[in-house]
């Protein structure tokens, strides 16, 4: 990730600009009572990404179209900057340059506390000026933390969750007292020391909202974002969007393509799937698909999604098969049962690894991790690890935050999380403690530097590999195990030898990565058992002090002598298997009963 300090665009719309008079009839009709023209001021700072994928502050524009579309905003002056800057006088200079009444920030984790102080010093140079925060990190939680407490007077508002309608309604509001401020729904308000929220809007038809894409208002050359549904049917405690409504609105196939033919003449040449997931709304990705199906926009530009493989259906490879190649994120997150029911995530393991070898065959595929997620361990975070990197897939491992309206307000007593006020980072929580992460980072980012990844302060990456660890993930390269040397052999063998009163023979015994793997016979048929993490581990036969035994047999079950021989053998089986494991990861392993 970098910052292009040169880069940044700033626009005006006004009445006489020729898009916007294409609107609705509805929009034109109406013309406000106001004497002096307004001027309202839209600012947000976006974050560079190298190589092809280039986004740009998509939400902001968003807003910047509703403004600008809306009857009051057809009588105001409406100023748009984007700019990677971080520079306070620089925000100050342009804000005051364009004499605002309102001024919105869109505030991000990045840009919250850079906002914060463009507009103590707006407030100190303009103070008639209405200043609205907006974006994700809106939230009055954000004026809980010690740095920002002092702040929560400082704005007039805050917009929650869907600002477009919001922020225009403020912008039409005849005069910007707190009272009128009061009537506009959707809004945070602080008086006496206190926040408190305005009632809560009606949910509109998406198809509603003007588009900054058909209208003109988005960056050539850039990754654009296509939008098909907003919320998310899942609730990953980690994640914003976890407290989003049921996603139920959805954007027609008409728009959508209207969207397509806007940027297929604007030489874009990717677009980013704005949703939760591609395949988590099936009248979003209906819509898509019928856009698609139109345009033919996607045959020859890539397009960038989030895909939960676990809920894939035909429909959506035979979509994915009719693109070009995309390139599609799978958050993985965790391989741990007990971390991702902690953070309210779903994960069948039956079906992802072999859906991550279908979707590899149909485009370039990226994991990604959570270092730090409440309820994890360095342990088990090594084999997720370890794991991830098996799939040979590209792999970005991100270091977990403590965002609004996510970890900042769910489960915080049972999290114990101590965080970054500023950049949000987690510093310990339950199953980390400082130590632990310090120790876990630089692991992390040893291992993306042997491979020529990327290491920066919240993320880490690892480039694909088509070599060792792609193959045997797949199975069809030659095997990591190694035999565990002939002293754990004969403590192995004197183990099962006794537990079964001498009924079972111990053939071998290995370790592969996070795994051990012992193959028996027994009385004359062969049996194959394996000691794994349990806390990694999402089915076992029997999980005995932190260790999870799961077997295969080569024709049916086991009958029921060699199924209570199974039982008498995983117990004295665990201290061998931690000594194993243990020695492996170089870690001592947590006991979980
Ligand atoms: S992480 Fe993904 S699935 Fe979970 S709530 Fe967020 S968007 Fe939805």
């Amino acid at each position: 990730m970098a910052r292009a300090s040169s880069m940044f665009i700033t626009c005006s719309t006004s009445r006489s600009r020729n898009a916007l008079d294409q609107g609705s009839p509805d929009l034109l009709a109406s013309r406000g009572p106001m004497t002096r023209r307004r001027v309202i001021a839209i600012a947000a700072n976006e974050v560079i990404l190298q190589g092809r994928f280039t986004p740009f502050s998509f939400g902001a524009r968003r807003v910047w179209a509703t403004v600008a579309s809306s009857p009051a905003g057809r009588e105001a002056d409406v100023h748009f900057r984007e700019s990677p800057s971080m520079d306070v006088d620089e925000w100050v200079d342009w804000v005051l340059s364009v004499e605002p009444d309102i001024v919105g920030f869109a505030a991000y984790v990045w840009s919250f506390s850079l906002f914060l102080r463009v507009a103590e010093r707006v407030r100190a140079l303009r103070p008639a000026c209405t200043i609205v925060f907006g974006g994700p990190s809106a939230r009055p939680q954000m004026f809980d933390l010690p740095q920002f407490r002092a702040h929560a007077g400082l704005l007039d508002a805050l917009v929650l969750n869907e600002g477009e309608w919001t922020f225009a309604a403020l912008a039409a509001l005849p005069s910007l007292d707190t009272a009128s401020l009061a009537t506009v729904q959707g809004l945070a308000l602080h008086a006496r020391g206190a926040w408190y929220e305005t009632a809560e809007p009606p949910k509109r038809a998406l198809d509603d909202l003007p588009s900054p894409t058909q209208l003109g208002m988005i960056p050539a050359g850039r990754t654009a974002a296509i939008e098909t549904y907003r919320g998310c049917p899942m609730s990953c405690s980690f994640c914003q969007w976890g407290k989003s409504d049921v996603p139920d609105r959805v954007f027609s196939a008409a728009y959508i393509a209207a969207d397509f033919r806007a940027l297929a003449a604007l030489g874009t040449p990717n677009v980013h799937l704005a949703d939760a997931g591609l395949n988590l709304n099936s009248r979003g990705f209906k819509s898509l698909a019928e856009a698609e199906r139109e345009t033919g926009f996607l045959r020859t530009r890539r397009l960038h999604a989030a895909v939960y493989p676990t809920q894939l259906k035909d429909e959506h490879l035979s979509f994915l098969a009719s693109i070009e190649r995309p390139q599609l994120d799978i958050g993985i997150q965790s391989f741990n049962p007990e971390a991702l029911a902690s953070a309210g995530r779903h994960f069948r393991e039956s079906r992802f690894a072999r859906m991550v070898e279908t979707l590899r065959e149909l485009a370039e595929v990226e994991t990604e991790l959570i270092l730090g997620l409440p309820g994890d361990s360095p342990e088990s975070f090594r084999v997720s690890f370890e794991r991830a990197l098996e799939l040979g897939c590209r792999l970005r491992v991100f270091h977990c935050l403590v965002l609004p309206d996510a970890l900042m307000v769910r489960d915080v007593e049972q999290n114990a999380i101590d965080f970054d006020p500023v950049t949000l980072m987690v510093r310990s929580c339950r199953g980390w403690t400082a130590k632990d992460l310090l120790r876990t980072r630089e692991y992390v980012a040893e291992v993306a530097r042997q491979r020529g990844g990327d290491v920066l302060s919240n993320l880490w990456t690892m480039p694909e590999t088509h070599g060792a660890d792609g193959q045997q993930a797949r199975g069809d390269g030659p095997s990591a195990a190694f035999e565990i040397g002939a002293e754990m052999f004969e403590r192995v063998r004197g183990i099962v030898g006794r537990a079964t009163r001498g009924a079972w023979t111990v053939r071998s015994v290995r370790r592969e990565r996070a795994r051990v793997l012992l193959d028996v016979e027994v009385r004359g048929q062969p049996l194959a058992i394996e000691a794994a993490v349990s806390s990694v581990t999402a089915q076992a036969f029997r999980r005995v002090r932190g260790i999870a035994f799961s077997y295969s047999t080569r024709g049916g079950p086991p009958d029921a002598a060699t199924l209570r021989e199974l039982v008498a053998v995983t117990d004295p089986l665990v201290e061998p298997a931690r000594d194993v494991l243990g020695a492996a990861e170089r870690v001592k392993l947590t006991v979980v009963e």
